[in-house]
């Protein structure tokens, strides 16, 4: 190391991409984060080469013309696209300017992803809450005084109001355990009793729907987690297996150790999920079929909180489906003491 990369040293330990240009735009020293932002060895590349931007060039001229600090945001282009926030402040009269590069690409995904959560949601909600509105006009109007209609709109708007509640009950248990994410429960836990407890909550379900519930595997596995919630895991895959799956008459409940994991998978034998959906499943609002799921009660919102519950328990959700043949959904969570 010579006596003049000294001074630039002291870039290597900033926390963003720092890059520092000389009075012609010639890169004299970058860190190491900025080669990663930018892909590629900076040092002795004209900066206005690597970033191509008009409001970057403006803006470096400006830094340069009257000496003050200037903050423009550019968005790089390539194989993955990053929206850069950077920062220009001037070193001296011999025209260097230190170039700080903050990657935003990480923060506006997730600012976009609030965004459309609350959009997503907003939407759920006003969709039951028109219904309900219109229907109190109607009997305010029209069937007033209509005593069969009037029984008939008041069913209605139960129907309505209690899909409004399955919303809210599913957004809340969302957020709370978002909220304990960090800490791993480590209660006993058994499986199969917890397939038990779920194939008994969903009885009636699944006797309406005339399919019957099988576990086939009575192993005892013990796995360390928190029971009401791997309950809930369980019956969310039971329930969307009775009725998207349905069309088999019968679902599949089985456990098993698997390494130092316990497995708990949930299998239907009806009409399979396309490989397209599949990444998607566990997105807030995915649905395959949007009509379908309403009007079967879902929310959207049952593989997002199984895919949370597992995150809390350090665990895994993994789905096998073939179009036509059924799918199983399985969960994954380390044993007891293990
Ligand atoms: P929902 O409240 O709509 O049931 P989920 O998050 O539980 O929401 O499921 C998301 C979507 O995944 C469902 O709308 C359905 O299209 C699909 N799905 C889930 N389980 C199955 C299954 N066993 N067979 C076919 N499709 C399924």
């Amino acid at each position: 190391m010579t006596d003049t990369d000294k001074p630039y040293q002291l870039i290597n330990a900033l926390p963003d991409g720092a890059i520092v240009v000389d009075a012609a735009g010639l890169i004299m020293a970058a860190n190491a984060l900025a080669e990663d932002a930018l892909g590629l060895k900076l040092p002795g590349v004209n900066v206005t080469a690597v970033l191509r931007n008009t409001a970057f060039s403006e803006a470096l001229a400006q830094a340069r013309e009257d000496g003050s600090p200037q903050t423009v945001d550019i968005e790089v282009r390539g194989r993955t696209p990053r929206q850069l926030s950077a920062h220009l402040a001037p070193m001296g009269k011999d025209g260097e300017v230190l170039i700080l590069l903050r990657d935003l690409t990480r923060e506006q995904a997730i600012e976009k992803m609030r965004s459309d959560f609350v959009a997503n949601a907003s939407h759920e909600m006003r969709t039951p809450l028109a219904s309900i509105m219109g229907t109190i006009e109607t009997l305010q109007g029209a069937a007033k005084n209509d005593a069969k209609a009037r029984d008939m709109f008041l069913e209605t708007m139960l129907g309505q109001a209690r899909r409004m509640k399955r919303l809210i009950d599913d957004l809340l248990t969302l957020s709370r355990i978002e909220l304990n994410e960090h800490v791993r429960p480590n209660a006993k836990v058994s499986l199969v009793d917890v397939a038990r407890q779920a194939k008994s909550n969903l009885s009636s379900l699944a006797k309406e729907a005339k399919v019957s519930v099988e576990i086939a595997s009575t192993s005892a596995v013990e796995v360390a987690g928190d029971a009401e919630e791997l309950l809930q895991v369980v019956q969310n895959l039971l329930e969307n297996a009775i009725k998207y799956g349905g069309s088999g008459g019968r679902v599949e409940i089985s456990c098993e150790q698997t390494g130092r994991d316990g497995t708990l998978s949930v299998r239907d034998f009806g009409k399979g999920i396309a490989e397209v959906h599949i990444p998607r499943l566990t997105e807030r609002f995915y649905r395959v079929n949007t009509q379908e799921s309403r009007q079967r009660g879902g929310t959207g919102l049952g593989l997002a909180i199984v895919k949370h519950i597992m995150l809390r328990h350090r665990g895994r959700l993994d789905i096998d489906s073939d179009l036509g043949q059924g799918s199983a959904f399985s969960v994954s969570i380390p044993l007891y003491n293990s």
